[in-house]
């Protein structure tokens, strides 16, 4: 495959490209040609023109471009113009679909695309430049993704020059379009590609929750205004710069353990974000920032992969926020890749990549999308490798290499010292809630836990179960044994209720002190308590506790209400206890 690239900037250099790309397939015969027109100009007329020049003297090749920020041209940038891209296949299938109205129609578009690209014998990749806003394209890619799993997906969205004001548009052999989507298919046995975004930016600080989003909306995190997360950490207030102010920390989103970028356009006065391209609520937020270290270490990555593709063609779809956050720079990062085949594309509203393990289709922002293509296998000939250069670098981004570097330290430090604290503080909570010799619930926390639980039936209704337990003549125990092989008693006691209690959400038990314990059991109506208290006093009774040839204990049983005197409740399971002893031990008595 071959590709060549020609800058339109009037009728002459589109007449000579045309007449230079006749002459490469008279010669070559190419089995299929496709065009891509990246458009830096809003021009539909001159662009309706071109098209048709080129569907007069190339009637079977396809056409499909997108307005665009700025155009790629052999690895670095230009000035805004129209480009060119025409590659030729030997031996591979390539073919252009245009949708030229999918607003309101995502879902059956996305339909409509799986049916193709299924029905297309040996398809390898699909390409997808759509439109996006006011596009719902969350729901043309959930239906899309549905597609054979081994097809590979990449594609990008349109963006004008002026990225505020300018029209966006999608073009096709058959016109100019603003709600549109073009499917290219690139289909052949012997045709190879290789797609990955690369991004580089870090995530910072903590992790936020999404609790409200809609569509590319990003209403609130952790319950609050999503502005605020600017507000609050950059002091990046939501005006007419907030777009500008917030370039080099876009939100990192995570959606079932993928990773995505996202760059707020725009914050409304009520601190809802809107972002170039979909949220849910749910995903993990984080804020982010470009770290020039690794976004360089990150492409050099991925050149290195592409180098070892043996590409003969690449096209670049890279986020126009990349070329705002590097300026002039941007070249350093694409040049590489010019060293090992021609490479052209444009500067994007938002990278598509389709995540080969899930299968999903995801929405990029801030990354470069490098798409390497070749036919045929590899031959194995040595290319020399290629690096970003950073020669020129160090004066401009030194300071920023510093800071981020700085920051990246801290946050570790810092998030290395939340994480001591979590720690002592689950310590501390323990063992202010615990028994230290049984490990059940101390006094304070079963009883805490009893008066939550009685002031829930306040608000909710019903009744809540109540067991007290006393080990009979455990004096007698302490006097025969010692005090240390009491204690072993006591550990068995609890350990033989413990798995009895804790059957059902809400149950618990505690020490009352001494050889006393109390049950929970919110969910119990009487009858069920008492059995339940038979059963422990069972278990008991039947326990192979050490020194002892057996042990019994008492039990006291009662419900109540959250409405009831706190005090008469605790007397009156207390009552029902003392009455058990009084009538001989090792029985259950219910207070009523
Ligand atoms: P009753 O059947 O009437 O309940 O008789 P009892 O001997 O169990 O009751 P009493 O209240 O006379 O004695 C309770 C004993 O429990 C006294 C005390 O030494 C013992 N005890 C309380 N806490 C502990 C402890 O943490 N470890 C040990 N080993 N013994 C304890
Ligand atoms: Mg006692
Ligand atoms: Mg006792």
């Amino acid at each position: 495959m071959k590709q060549l690239l020609f800058e339109i900037h009037n009728k002459d250099s589109l007449l000579s490209g045309i007449e230079d790309i006749r002459r490469y397939q008279e010669y070559h015969l190419p089995k299929s040609m496709v065009f891509h027109l990246y458009c830096g100009v809003v021009d539909e007329e001159w662009i309706t023109w071109i098209t048709g020049q080129l569907m007069d003297v190339f009637p079977d090749a396809g056409i499909a471009g997108a307005s665009s920020h700025a155009e790629i041209i052999d690895g670095h940038l230009t000035d805004p113009v129209i480009l060119l891209s025409v590659m030729f296949f030997e031996k591979t299938d390539v073919k252009v679909t245009c949708f030229s109205d999918v607003l309101g129609k995502e879902a059956e578009t996305g339909r409509k695309v799986c049916e193709i690209i299924d029905s297309t014998p040996d398809i390898k990749a699909a390409e997808f430049l759509i439109q996006g806003t006011p596009v719902d394209n969350y729901a043309f890619l959930q239906e899309a993704q549905k597609c054979r799993g081994d097809v590979k997906i990449f594609g990008g969205y349109p963006i004008g020059h002026d990225v505020d004001n300018d029209r966006r548009f999608i073009v096709h052999s058959s016109g100019v379009f603003d709600n549109a989507l073009v499917l290219v298919t690139y289909a052949g046995k012997d045709f190879h590609i290789d797609v990955a975004h690369t991004a580089g930016w870090r995530s910072l600080g903590r992790s936020f929750t999404v609790t409200a989003a809609d569509k590319n909306t990003l209403i609130s995190v952790d319950g609050f205004p999503a502005a605020d997360l600017y507000e609050r950490y950059l002091r990046i207030v939501p005006d007419e710069n907030f777009m500008v102010n917030t370039m080099e920390f876009p939100l990192f989103l995570e959606d079932d353990g993928i990773e995505m970028l996202r760059h707020p356009a725009a914050a409304t006065s009520d601190g809802t974000l809107a972002l170039a391209g979909y949220v849910r609520k749910g995903m993990k937020v984080y804020m982010s920032y470009g770290d020039p270290n690794a976004i360089i270490a990150d492409v050099d990555k991925r050149c290195e992969e592409v180098r070892q593709f043996e590409p003969e063609a690449v096209l670049l779809y890279t986020c126009t926020m990349r070329k705002m956050f590097w300026s002039y720079f941007i070249n350093n990062e694409m040049m590489p890749f010019q060293k090992l085949a021609t490479t052209a594309g444009f500067c994007t509203g938002g990278e598509l990549n389709r995540d080969m393990k899930s299968g999903k289709i995801m929405w990029h922002n801030i990354t470069l999308l490098s798409i390497a293509m070749r036919e045929g296998d590899k031959t194995g000939k040595s290319i020399p490798e290629v690096r970003v250069d950073t020669t020129a670098l160090h004066g401009q981004v030194g300071l920023v290499q510093r800071l981020t570097t700085l920051v990246q330290r801290t946050s570790e430090e810092l998030r290395e010292t939340l994480d001591n604290l979590q720690s002592a503080n689950r310590r501390l909570m323990k063992m202010a809630t615990t028994d230290g010799l049984t490990g059940l619930y101390n006094r304070r926390e079963i009883e805490y836990q009893i008066n939550e639980a009685l002031d829930q039936t306040k608000r909710s209704g019903g009744q809540v179960a109540l067991i007290m337990l006393d080990i009979d003549h455990f004096k007698n125990v302490n006097d025969t044994y010692g005090h240390e092989a009491g204690d072993r008693i006591l550990e068995g006691f609890a350990n033989a209720i413990t798995s009895l209690v804790n059957e059902y959400e809400g149950e618990a038990a505690g020490r009352w002190g001494g050889e006393e314990f109390f049950c929970l059991l919110p969910n119990d109506t009487l009858d069920m308590a008492v059995e339940r208290a038979e059963k422990i006093r069972r278990t008991i009774e039947d326990y192979p506790f050490p020194y002892v040839d057996q042990l019994t204990c008492s039990v006291g049983v009662t419900v109540a209400n959250g409405k009831e005197d706190r005090k008469r409740v605790f007397s009156r399971v207390d009552d029902a206890l003392y009455e058990a002893k009084r009538s001989g031990r090792n029985r259950v008595v219910v207070g009523e």
